[in-house]
C-alpha cells in the first residue's frame, strides 16, 4: 500500500507496476486532482524548479510534462516557455494518473499503523463519511510529503503572540495585510521563498527570512 499520491507516490506507483508488483493500493487524503501543494499552500505562479526536470514519468519521454504540453501548445510554446506555470503543472499529474490507471483512491486518509506479524495493520478513514476501515498490508510506502510529520507545527514562541499577528504558511493569508509592514519568514524552504514574495508583492516595506542553517541549502532532494 502507498499513502499519498502527489508526484512521489504516483511515481512509486508506476514503478511498481512496471515491476509487475499488480497487487496495489494508493491512498490520498486530498480530493482527486488536489493532491500535494500546488492547489492548497503553494501560491507562486509558476514553479521554480526548471522546466526539463523530471516529474513522476521513470525517464519515459512521452509520459514527461514536455510531452504533455507540447501536445496541447506545440514545440515552438514549449521551447519559449521558461518556468512552468503552476495551473497547468497540477494538470499534469491527473492525465499521468488516467493514461496508467494508477490505483488512487481519494479522500482516505491513514490514521495509524500497527506492525503485525511480519504485516503492517493500517487504519484508513474514510473523510467523506468519517467512516474508518481496517487492512493488513505486507508493504507501506508513505509518499506523504510535507505533511509527513502529521500535522502542521509552529515554534511554542508563536503561542505568546496574538494569533493576528502570525500566520503558519498552510494556512489562506490575506497578503493585503502586509502592506507597508515589516515582514519576518521563519524558514527558508519553499514555502518560506513563496510567501515572502508573495509578501513583497503585497508591498510589504521588507522581509526578512530566518534560517537555522548557517547556509541557505541549496540541494535538490529529488536530483540524485
Ligand atoms: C511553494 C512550493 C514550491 C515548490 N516548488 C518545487 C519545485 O519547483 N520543484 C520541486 O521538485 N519541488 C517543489 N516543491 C516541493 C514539492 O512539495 C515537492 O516536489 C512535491 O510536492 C513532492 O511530492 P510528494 O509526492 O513527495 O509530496 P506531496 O506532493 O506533498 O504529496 C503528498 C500527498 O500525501 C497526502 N497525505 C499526507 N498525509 C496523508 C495521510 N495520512 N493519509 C493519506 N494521504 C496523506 C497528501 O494529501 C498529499 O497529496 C515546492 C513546494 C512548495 C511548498
Amino acid at each position: 500500500m502507498g499513502v499519498g499520491g502527489g508526484q512521489g507516490g504516483l511515481a512509486i506507483a508506476f514503478q511498481l507496476l512496471r515491476e509487475r508488483v499488480q497487487n496495489i493500493q494508493v491512498i490520498d487524503a486530498a480530493e482527486a486532482g488536489q493532491e500535494g501543494p500546488w492547489l492548497n499552500y503553494a501560491r507562486i505562479p509558476t514553479l521554480p524548479s526548471p522546466k526539463e526536470g523530471n516529474g513522476p514519468d521513470l525517464n519515459i519521454p512521452s509520459l514527461a510534462f514536455q510531452a504533455w504540453y507540447e501536445a496541447r501548445f506545440g514545440k515552438l510554446s514549449w521551447k519559449k516557455l521558461n518556468k512552468i506555470p503552476t495551473e497547468l503543472w497540477v494538470n499534469y499529474p491527473k492525465r499521468f494518473r488516467k493514461i496508467l490507471s494508477l490505483p488512487l483512491q481519494n479522500i482516505m486518509r491513514l490514521i495509524a499503523l500497527v506492525p503485525l506479524q511480519g504485516n503492517i495493520n493500517v487504519k484508513i478513514e474514510c473523510l467523506n463519511t468519517g467512516d474508518v476501515k481496517e487492512e493488513t498490508t505486507r508493504k507501506l510506502i508513505l509518499a506523504t510529503g510535507i505533511e509527513t510529520p502529521g500535522k502542521w507545527s509552529v515554534p511554542p514562541i508563536s503561542q505568546k503572540i496574538p494569533k493576528d499577528f502570525w500566520f503558519h504558511t498552510s494556512e489562506k493569508i490575506d497578503f493585503d495585510l502586509f502592506k507597508n509592514k515589516e515582514v519576518a519568514v521563519l524558514g527558508a524552504g519553499a514555502s518560506a521563498m513563496d510567501n515572502a514574495v508573495m509578501a513583497l508583492e503585497a508591498k510589504a516595506l521588507g522581509v526578512t527570512l530566518y534560517c537555522r542553517r548557517s547556509e541557505l541549502q541549496r540541494v535538490q532532494p529529488f536530483k540524485w
